[in-house]
């Protein structure tokens, strides 16, 4: 598995309960995204309603799920959650739609992976609180309406474009998530190390966010290793030396970047002379998975500005040739 993996690894969510934040007010940065959400859930609230629904989108890692579970907290409502490829017939839809009590929060993870069928029936769900759905098959299909208690859905999703306009248009309230800075990773990085007993001073909690690829889950997984190696080759305190030297030994360098992220990124300058290139063949060059590279390698490595999406494919920069040591002709873009 990869260290700098953006996705939870096995075990982790259990491990996270203890730092994830419950409240608004502890969810550190997306700072526009607080406010809004404090102004929708406080007027919610007064007019007694259940908040409209609530689509976030951003790459994982940054507090969706944290996000919907603090809605829900917010509004001392109950959150049932579930995922769309977990959704795979319109049944186990209903079947979450019909378990939920007036106000609930229904979280449904990666809602871009939702089934035609099953999308079908969150339409009139969404809409008008209705559940419309054909039972049986043949001549004793039949179709049953049911009127469902006004809830809230709360979809997230890494890429806002994954969705379906319909779907799309039937969220009230759309929220994207941004890369966190350096200042709030380490603020992060700061109340998990207090959370989980560990002594951290400001630079090495800074040491660890620098290198956590602007994303929560990945600056608390690296804390936990470093406080590993703090209490192995230290006397468990965390400083800017111990981070460094614990995060070297892990192969996680200065910018963050792990083997695959220079592996891709050597490939575009090795093989295909910089690019531009399509992401098909930068996928077999590499023998990674399109989605991969799309969703998990490659939106921090453009964030960072080593690389860039173009009509005509990826190309990279002149900062991932200077991260490299290597020179760049004047052809390379900035
Ligand atoms: P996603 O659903 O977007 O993949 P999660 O909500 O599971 O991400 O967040 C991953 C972990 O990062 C959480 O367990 C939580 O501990 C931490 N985290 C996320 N966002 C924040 C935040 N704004 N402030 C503090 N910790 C956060």
């Amino acid at each position: 598995d990869r260290l700098i993996a953006a996705q939870p690894q096995d075990g982790e969510v259990r491990v996270d309960h203890a730092i994830r934040p419950r409240r608004l007010t502890d969810y550190i940065g997306q700072a526009g995204v607080r406010e809004q959400l404090d102004i929708f859930i406080t007027a919610a609230r007064g007019r007694d309603e259940s908040l409209d629904h609530t689509l976030v989108f951003g790459p994982p890692g940054l507090g969706k799920t944290t996000l919907a579970n603090i809605i829900a907290t917010e509004m001392e409502v109950d959150i049932k959650s579930t995922s769309g490829p977990v959704l795979e017939r319109a049944g186990d839809l209903a079947a979450m739609l019909t378990n939920l009590q007036p106000g609930d929060v229904l979280f449904i993870d990666e809602i871009h992976r939702l089934s035609p069928v099953v999308e079908e029936v969150l339409y009139p769900a969404m809409e008008d609180f209705q559940l419309d759905i054909v039972i049986g098959e043949g001549p004793a299909a039949r179709s049953i309406k049911l009127d469902l208690p006004r809830f809230t859905l709360v979809g997230a999703t890494t890429r806002a474009g994954l969705l379906t306009s319909p779907l799309r248009d039937r969220f009230g309230i759309v929220q994207r998530l941004e890369f966190y800075s350096i200042e709030e990773l380490t603020e992060i990085v700061a109340r998990s190390a207090r959370l989980l007993g560990v002594e951290a001073d400001r630079d090495g909690a800074t040491e660890i966010a620098r290198r956590a690829r602007g994303t929560p889950r990945i600056a608390n997984r690296l804390l936990r290793r470093v406080r590993d190696f703090a209490e192995v080759r230290g006397d468990g305190r965390l400083d800017a030396e111990i981070a460094d030297r614990a995060l070297n030994m892990l192969h996680v360098d200065r910018h963050g970047l792990d083997h695959m992220d220079r592996r891709l990124l050597l490939a575009m300058i090795e093989k295909f002379d910089g690019g531009p290139v399509g992401v098909d063949s930068l996928a077999a060059a590499i023998s990674e998975e399109r989605d991969t590279i799309e969703d998990v390698i490659e939106p921090y490595l453009i964030q960072q500005g080593f690389m860039m999406r173009t009509a005509r494919g990826r190309v990279v920069t002149r900062s991932a040739y200077l991260h490299f040591g290597l020179a760049a002709d004047d052809s390379v873009p900035q």
